[in-house]
């Protein structure tokens, strides 16, 4: 058997339960066939793709806390520290009434491709908790951070491993988290990124995810002979990631006509109104029939849906496995000519391979989406420094993380033979620079 089925094999028999973490290994072991198989026997007696694919720590810890009527709270938490040869470990917390070990492995493992990708010193790590704040009140929030931090300061620091946002967890989840580290510590370290304004955080890093998704998709469309201007465009979310894609892709000439959240979407011939949007999901933390309430000539649906309006580009930015195989089949009845991941894996693997085989350009999120992960690594630096960069400063250097990484995958994929294969030469560039930091650091 191959080297690479052995250890697919292994994973999986390994990990019980966790498809979405098998889902995410068999996705990058399988673009990776061509480069191990070059050189199997070396891989295989170092043990690398076991070593890749088993996380270095992974602490699993329970979370106390009151609710506002005087009842105790339970909820599992976790951080996986994945690998860290190409820096401290770096990735979001995710607060999800959904999440557990086999997704945090999966967030953990594709970040460490995606960090590399950015070309900046971060390795992969992720965490988070069963919590759901949603409907919480912020007493309630900031009594389970504060639990949450209680426990995970132990693990984390700004030269170990640095943990930010991700679903459930935004500025005020971090501010929370952060006053409590810096209680118990004592320390005034950049050990979270995603931070406000007035206490290290960076300018941009709100807007970085879906800014960064959207200047990928320009140069992507712009190396294929057009641009967003005048397009037509079907964003899923209205979280951070959507939101701030939106906003940006409507900078550049596009017309976006959808968002959703978990109970419906919206579709809007005139193109989402952003500022609205912020309002409803930002500040009235409310639910998108609003939007329908405000804009009488919107559309509001129960359900799912997004993916079945005609457009030119497609960017998925809600959560994993949410762009299905009849999805796909739609998106490319409608001619849909690119779609580019803003969340991690909302592709489920047969319609990446569908919308694939059918001549779409397809990016995957470890690409796609890593402008977040990178403004977070440019605010490390600013923390380090003690300096605070301007927008225009930080807003140049993520367009230019974003071209770049553009073009390495772009690189990687002709340079193997697979030409416009971009989930390949995304997770074989991402590969080949942590493969090269764990082989000169020896057997660790
Ligand atoms: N949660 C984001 C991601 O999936 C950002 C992580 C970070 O900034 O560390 O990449």
């Amino acid at each position: 058997m191959s080297y690479v089925d052995e250890v697919l094999e292994r994973v999986i028999a390994q990990n019980p339960a966790q498809p979405e973490f098998h889902q995410a290994v068999k996705e990058v072991l399988e673009s990776l066939r061509v480069v191990i198989e070059a050189d199997e026997e070396k891989y295989r007696k170092e043990a690398l793709l076991e070593r890749l694919t088993t996380p270095d720590r992974q602490i699993l810890f329970r979370v106390a806390w009151v609710d506002d009527k005087g009842q105790t709270q339970v909820n599992n938490a976790f951080r996986v520290q994945f690998n860290d040869a190409i820096g401290p470990y770096k990735g979001g917390l995710r607060f999800h009434p959904s999440v557990n070990l086999g997704i945090i492995k999966f967030l953990g493992f594709e970040q460490i491709f995606k960090n590399s990708l950015t070309g900046l010193p971060i390795g992969g790590g992720k965490g988070g908790s069963d919590f759901d704040p949603k409907g919480k009140s912020d007493r309630e929030v900031m009594a389970f951070c504060q639990a949450f931090m209680t426990e995970l300061y132990k693990y984390i620091g700004k030269d170990v491993d640095v943990p930010a946002g991700d679903i459930g967890v935004g500025g005020r989840e971090i501010g929370y988290l952060y006053g409590q580290y810096k209680r118990i510590t004592g320390l005034y370290e950049g050990v979270l990124t995603g931070k406000g304004l007035s206490y290290g955080g960076s300018l941009v890093r709100t807007q970085a995810t879906g800014y960064g998704l959207v200047y990928l998709t320009e140069e992507l469309l712009k190396c294929h002979g057009t641009d967003l201007q005048d397009k037509v465009v079907a964003v899923s979310g209205a979280g951070n990631v959507a939101t701030y894609a939106i906003e940006k892709a409507e900078q550049l000439g596009a017309k976006v006509v959808t968002c959703s959240d978990s109970n419906g979407w919206i579709y809007d011939p005139d193109g989402i109104d952003v500022a609205l949007l912020k309002e409803i999901k930002e500040v009235r933390r409310a639910r998108l029939t609003e939007y329908k309430a405000a804009k009488p000539n919107a559309e509001y649906h129960e359900g799912k849906g997004v993916w079945s309006v005609k457009v030119d580009v497609a960017l998925p930015c809600a959560t994993q496995n949410e762009l299905t195989l009849d999805d796909a089949k739609a998106l490319v009845a409608n001619g849909v000519f690119a779609v580019c991941e803003g969340a991690n894996m909302p592709t489920t693997l047969e319609a990446t391979q569908y919308l694939q085989d059918n001549g779409v350009l397809f990016v995957p999120g470890k690409a796609s989406n890593a402008g977040g992960v990178a403004t977070s690594a440019l605010e490390m630096s600013q923390n380090s420094e003690r300096l605070s960069w301007t927008a225009e400063e930080v807003d140049q250097k993520l367009k230019g993380i974003m071209v770049n990484i553009y073009h390495n995958i772009d690189d990687a994929s002709k340079k193997y033979g697979m030409e416009g294969n971009y989930v390949a030469g995304a997770n074989i560039a991402g590969f080949l620079k942590v493969v090269n930091a764990m082989e000169a650091q020896g057997i660790v």
